[in-house]
């Protein structure tokens, strides 16, 4: 499917040696995977690169959470919002969020605070009746002698939210801007990466739809939603999912890789199931939907069921 200049669901189609190279399915019976193809790295557009790229930001979540234990420190989860309805542009909409954000950090309240970093991480989901609803979540690391304190530093910039959304010519209500304490963050972190899991396995997130929810929709036919997901990918290309503040990676002594290092980055482990040459490959890649129904067979009915299914497509017509 292509979207505006967006490839979308062509990931793992390419083969990295190109034609000399081999794809190799590997599964080690809990999961499975291609290995020797080429990902497109994108964490917004692409389910198999988005789901990589989400459990090892995780496992850095997750450091950052351990170090500020060890360091004393009190993480608080701030989420931002702000008013929108369906008429709204999403393009539109995020960009006057990112100014408002942008000020907000900006703000004299904001750079006073005990702080030791933090993380912005920014979301969207897509309900019926009140449309776009982008949102940013803040990790903050405070210094502070109690969590109560700390909730009551960030609880000060309410008003200053109120003032940079103004500035946008946006408003929110009292639940654009939401303080949490440690518990939150950690459940937040926790749950990192499982909301397009859960929206993947047909079940439905609360506070509307994730991109991929319009996606799978999109796939079945559904031409509002495939309109949809067009103005998300738009709208957020080129933008990164998750921001640290300078230096906290370093302190922390987290190298920096790009999503794409990630995605493209080899599965260990597993037991190879099959060898394509670059040419069975470019038979696999040329039935739709094959590659994820052969990583499905390999998980539910191993090796065995594999080849069978290859042999039922060399045998008849490709269904
Ligand atoms: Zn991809």
């Amino acid at each position: 499917m292509i979207l505006g200049k967006h490839r979308v669901g062509n990931c793992c189609r390419l083969t990295i040696l190109g034609k000399a190279g081999n794809v190799a399915l590997v599964s080690d019976g809990k999961k499975s995977g291609y290995r020797g193809v080429q990902r497109c790295g994108s964490v917004w557009v692409c389910p198999v690169c988005s789901r990589k790229i989400s459990e090892e930001r995780k496992e850095e979540l997750n450091e950052l959470l351990g170090w500020a234990r060890s360091e004393g420190l009190v993480p608080i989860m701030l989420t931002l919002t702000f008013s929108h309805s369906r008429q709204d542009n999403l393009k539109r909409i995020l960009k006057a969020m990112k100014s408002a954000l942008k000020r907000f950090r900006q703000s004299r309240l904001w750079r006073s605070l005990e702080r030791e970093g933090d993380v912005v991480a920014t979301e969207v989901k897509h309900g019926q009746a009140n449309g776009w609803h982008p949102h940013e979540h803040l990790l903050i690391l405070l210094r502070a002698t109690n969590e109560e304190n700390a909730l009551a530093s960030i609880e000060a910039l309410r008003s200053e939210w109120t003032r940079c959304l103004g500035h946008e010519g946006l408003k929110c209500n009292a639940h654009g801007f939401e303080v949490q304490g440690a518990a939150s963050a950690g459940d937040y972190i926790s749950k990192w990466g499982t909301a397009e899991e859960i929206t993947l396995s047909g079940h439905k997130s609360k506070g509307g739809l994730h991109p991929f929810g319009l996606l799978e929709l999109a796939a079945s036919g559904d031409k509002h939603a495939a309109a949809l997901f067009k103005e998300y990918v738009d709208a957020f290309h080129g933008k990164r999912q998750l921001v640290w503040s300078r230096g906290l990676k370093k302190k922390i002594k987290i190298h920096d890789v790009t999503d794409e290092e990630i995605a493209q980055k080899e599965e260990k482990g597993g037991e190879v199931f099959v060898l394509f040459d670059f040419e069975q490959w470019k038979a696999i890649c040329r039935v739709r939907g094959l590659r994820g129904e052969l990583l499905d067979l390999a998980v539910q009915g191993g090796q065995e069921a594999v080849e069978k299914r290859l042999q039922a497509l060399q045998q008849g017509p490709p269904t």
